[in-house]
């Protein structure tokens, strides 16, 4: 566990995210759980767990899925400092991961099994979430010869079958920032980034905003050339 990459992509002077301090963790304290939703180049969702001092990160480009038989694409990407859980803003454009970033859920997690570094050498970690909006257990497979080009293999993220797994689709019925409560719309607006960017990662704004009725009318209305 390192934050040696994390801190050689960010200029600390440009962007708004924490230096990594130095993590002080409780003995017998609850190991931490957070989810960024991040519009970045592409959105996605970056799922991170406590662990040995550091937030182990994995960045999921469709989200969690609350249904056992949807797996979700999980990137390994660099460790980020503890400090980083709490974060939410812009980051500027030209800096690396430029864009929004929402505290989407929060919580603490619980391994499965005592012994987790054996767990992610094996490539197959089992745990418990007790987020605000994800609970119960889940868990994190290594695949084998799936995008064998990229230089770190990939992930899965998938539920498994217990009182919390359900077919709603989570991630477009609880868009807003557990934080917050701010859809990505918002945190642009506040942090002077790009709202129309932002704002394509927000759901709601996408499905449930209506069409005005009065332009409906008129385009019947009007009369076929
Ligand atoms: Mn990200």
């Amino acid at each position: 566990m390192s934050l040696k990459e994390y801190e050689r992509k960010r200029r600390f002077d440009a962007t708004p995210e924490p230096r990594p301090g130095i993590a002080h963790p409780k003995p017998g304290a609850a190991l931490s759980y957070v989810i960024q939703k991040h519009q970045a180049t592409a959105l996605h969702y970056d799922f991170r767990l406590q662990w040995n001092g550091v937030l182990l990160s994995w960045a999921v480009p469709k989200g969690p899925s609350l249904d056992p038989a949807v797996k979700r694409l999980a990137m390994p990407v660099e460790d980020h400092p503890m400090e980083y859980g709490g974060f939410e803003g812009v980051i500027p454009a030209g800096q690396y991961g430029a864009g929004t970033v929402m505290v989407w859920d929060k919580g603490t997690w619980t391994p499965d099994e005592p012994d987790v570094d054996s767990a992610l050498r094996k490539g197959d970690l089992k745990f418990t979430l007790h987020g605000e909006k994800l609970k119960g257990s889940w868990v994190l497979v290594r695949t084998r010869g799936f995008q064998k080009s990229r230089s770190r293999p990939s992930w899965l993220l998938i539920k498994h079958r217990d009182a919390y797994a359900s077919t709603e689709d989570v991630t477009a019925d609880e868009p807003r920032s557990v934080s917050s409560h701010r859809l990505l719309e918002d945190i642009a607006r506040d942090g002077g980034g790009n709202v129309e960017k932002a704002r394509k990662g927000d759901p709601v704004t996408q499905t449930l905003r209506p069409r005005p009725k009065a332009a409906r009318i008129a385009k019947r209305a009007r009369p076929k050339a």
